[in-house]
């Protein structure tokens, strides 16, 4: 049997963009470096696209969008072709896989389940729900017939982030084309491989040339041009709250193209002392840190422990950390793989320097690890005896950081589980129902966890409070964002 290693060793990626349904080069011919976090290795060359490839491939965009050959397909009909992209997306799953882990580090166990198996859920489940929702009727007096009808607004961007390549573009462009728009997609810099593979893939399932386009390219060249572009008529974001301002900037400054922002996160884990279940608490707060080396949006990041049950609670920690030992990605056994990249590493590295030099008390990790394969990897870390002010405690980390925290009773923890500029996710542990409800009430994030950290599926909003962003990924609630409302008042009679 052929292994992960050799299957890498005989890759050849294409960093060529996609569009209007072919693989090109930049207008400009700029090309720059993929290399693997893995062990450093260059995978091959990415096309550097600008404004002038934006333009290219905003007006196929359009003219997909205008000639009707996506928008005019019955619901039914885009449902079909959806249906085969997620399944060729299965049946080029170890590929895709292949593709994610040596482009962004993660283990190749969960690229297949968690990123391949997910995205193409996603794509299914939009595929399937285009054909099962219906208008509305206004009850307006009887002379007339008020219709509210959704149209797809149009030309779409989409700009994603590196944590979750395939994922997070699969949340933006399922809604987005089952509602009829035609998509540009920006991939990151760091891991636009996958993304370029979807678009064969949507093309070979049926999505006519044009509606689906990806342009590999930088933030601020390719990613700008799309935002001020004055024929995007919308612009789906997922990426740091830094960049999802500027995102909002320019698309007020140029045709107030609608920006929907799905940002950064801080979230917070509170642990009462009423836990019903002691262990499953430390496992969630060890697991949900470290999963996708602790580069996940909604990593619970600031784990809050009752005063009372934090000495017993760290204790059970510590005896879990030694199993995210980072690992070889293209290992199957491995469950924590490398950094995305240098620049990452050293923003992490910088974290745990900092949480030293403010005080915090390292428990377990601290340094980077496997230098001699040429990748970047960084131990799963504990710190105890953080305060809230400590820049650990205050910054988005995007790493396997753990900081801890305690409480004294349960609105002390509310007070500084809201103390900070993001509201993503957020989870209490009690078996004090009432206490359940009114903590999840009280806590201003998009998703409130209780007694667990790990539930989530396709059906339900994913999305931030406050500076974690403006919208809503996932469940039918995204078609909100790519979807115009319009009513056609009728006289009768
Ligand atoms: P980032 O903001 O640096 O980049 C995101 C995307 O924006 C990339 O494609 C990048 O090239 C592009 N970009 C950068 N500068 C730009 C500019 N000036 N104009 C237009 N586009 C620009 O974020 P990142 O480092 O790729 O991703 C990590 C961030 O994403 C974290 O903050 C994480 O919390 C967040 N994230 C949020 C969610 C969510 O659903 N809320 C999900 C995943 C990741």
């Amino acid at each position: 049997m052929t292994t992960w290693h050799e299957r890498a060793a005989a890759l050849q990626a294409d960093g060529r963009a996609f569009i209007g349904g072919e693989r090109v080069w930049a207008k400009s011919e700029q090309q720059f470096d993929n290399l693997s976090p893995v062990d450093g290795r260059k995978l091959g060359m990415v096309a550097r696209c600008d404004g002038a490839d934006v333009d290219i491939a905003v007006a196929a965009a359009r003219a997909a969008f205008e000639d009707r050959r996506w928008a005019g397909k019955s619901p039914a009909q885009r449902k079909r072709v959806l249906i085969k992209f997620a399944d060729l997306m299965q049946k080029y799953g170890q590929e895709l896989a292949l593709l994610e882990t040596l482009d962004m580090g993660k283990p190749i166990k969960y690229s297949q389940t968690v990123d391949v198996g997910g995205a193409a859920n996603c794509i299914r489940w939009y595929g399937e729900a285009i054909d099962k929702i219906y208008d509305e009727i206004a009850p307006t007096p009887s002379n007339s017939l008020a219709l509210i009808t959704r149209e797809p607004v149009g030309v779409v961007a989409a700009i994603v982030p590196w944590n979750y390549p395939m994922l997070m573009a699969s949340w933006k462009i399922a809604p987005a084309l089952a509602a009829g728009n035609s998509v540009v997609l920006k991939p990151s810099e760091k891991s636009p491989l996958t993304a370029l593979r979807l678009a064969e893939i949507a093309l070979e399932a049926g999505v006519p040339p044009g509606v689906f386009n990806v342009l590999p390219g930088f933030g601020h060249e390719a990613g700008a041009a799309l935002a001020l572009h004055m024929d995007v008529d919308c612009i789906g974001f997922t990426g740091s709250t830094r960049v999802g301002k500027q995102i909002m900037q320019m698309a007020g400054q140029s045709n107030l193209k609608r920006a929907w922002t799905e940002l950064g996160g801080k979230s917070a884990n509170i642990v009462c002392a009423d836990c019903p279940d002691l262990d499953a608490a430390v496992e969630a707060a060890i697991g949900s840190i470290f999963f996708n080396q602790g580069e996940s949006c909604n990593a619970p990041s600031r784990l809050f422990v009752e005063a009372s049950i934090k000495d017993r609670f760290i204790e059970k920690a510590l005896a879990l950390v030694p199993n995210y030992a980072p690992g070889d990605p293209l290992d199957d056994s491995t469950i924590m793989g490398a950094i995305v990249d240098a620049t990452q590493l050293k923003t992490v590295m910088g974290y745990i320097e900092s949480g030293h030099a403010d005080g915090a008390r390292l428990l377990a990790g601290g340094k980077q690890v496997r230098t001699e394969t040429g990748g970047y990897y960084v131990e799963p870390t504990l710190f105890d005896q953080v305060d809230s002010n400590m820049k650990i405690a205050r910054e988005e980390i995007f790493g396997p950081v753990l900081s801890v925290l305690s409480f004294t009773d349960v609105q002390d923890a509310v007070r500084q589980a809201n103390d900070t500029p993001y509201g993503l996710h957020a989870a209490v542990w009690t078996a004090d129902l009432s206490k359940a409800i009114q903590t999840s009430r009280a806590l201003r994030a998009g998703t409130v966890h209780v007694n667990q950290y790990d539930g989530d599926d396709i059906t339900v909003p994913f999305g931030g409070y406050k500076q974690s962003g403006n919208g809503r990924d996932k469940s039918l609630h995204a078609f909100d964002k790519y979807t115009e409302l319009k009513t056609t008042w009728i006289q009768v009679g």
